[in-house]
């Protein structure tokens, strides 16, 4: 790397940090960053900063949020008896997708994973289990089907069924080791539609 300048190497180094970008990636992105306006790299540097300060997770459901409360937690259209337990953050943008989901959400943050040394306490179900009451309806688990995602949604229905609220599971249509992410809104809702009691 010694035919770029310092700034330009270290440019290219933390660009390449990022996932899913290699040395070549890195290399093109400090380039097209190098003839773009100083107003526009500003605004990006900006942009990366901004998003990470004043990012914070919901009080409620560890969802994205400006203040102590996400979008979905606080708005007075959603329906606070139904709750779709979900892995990622991201996967709520899937679901929303879906349009048919009116209820809330509780995001995970990961999945139980023994091999990964992952437990129960380092996943957010703790915070699930404190806002459960007699007011919830239904959970529908919405992990990924995958051994770590089927394992999880097992564990939460055995906390959850002795407390006399119903635990339903998203079956249909979503390949096994596939991603709720990458899932079509088409089949993510027959999945919904399909769900089963736990
Ligand atoms: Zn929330």
């Amino acid at each position: 790397m010694d035919q770029y300048t310092a700034p330009i190497t270290k440019l290219i180094e933390e660009l390449a940090k990022l996932p899913g970008i290699g040395r070549k990636s890195a290399q093109r992105l400090a380039f097209h960053i190098l003839d773009m306006e100083v107003r526009d790299v500003e605004e990006l540097a900006k942009a990366i900063i901004d998003g990470k300060k004043n990012t914070k997770h919901c009080q409620i459901c560890g969802n994205l949020a400006e203040g102590d409360l996400c979008g979905i937690c606080s708005s007075v259209k959603r329906d606070r008896s139904t709750i779709c337990v979900i892995e990622d953050v991201r996967d709520i943008t899937a679901m929303e997708r879906t349009k048919e989901y009116k209820g809330v959400y509780h995001v995970l943050h990961g999945t139980i994973s023994p091999l990964d040394g992952i437990g129960p306490d380092d996943i957010n179900i703790k915070s699930l289990i404190t806002r459960l009451n007699e007011d919830i309806k239904e959970v529908i688990i919405a992990t990924n089907p995958t051994i770590e995602g089927e394992a999880t949604a097992v564990y939460i229905s055995r906390l959850i069924k002795p407390m006399g609220i119903k635990v339903t599971r998203i079956a249909h249509g979503i390949p096994v080791g596939g991603d709720i992410e990458y899932t079509d809104a088409v089949t993510l809702m027959r999945a919904l539609e399909g769900r089963r009691e736990m």
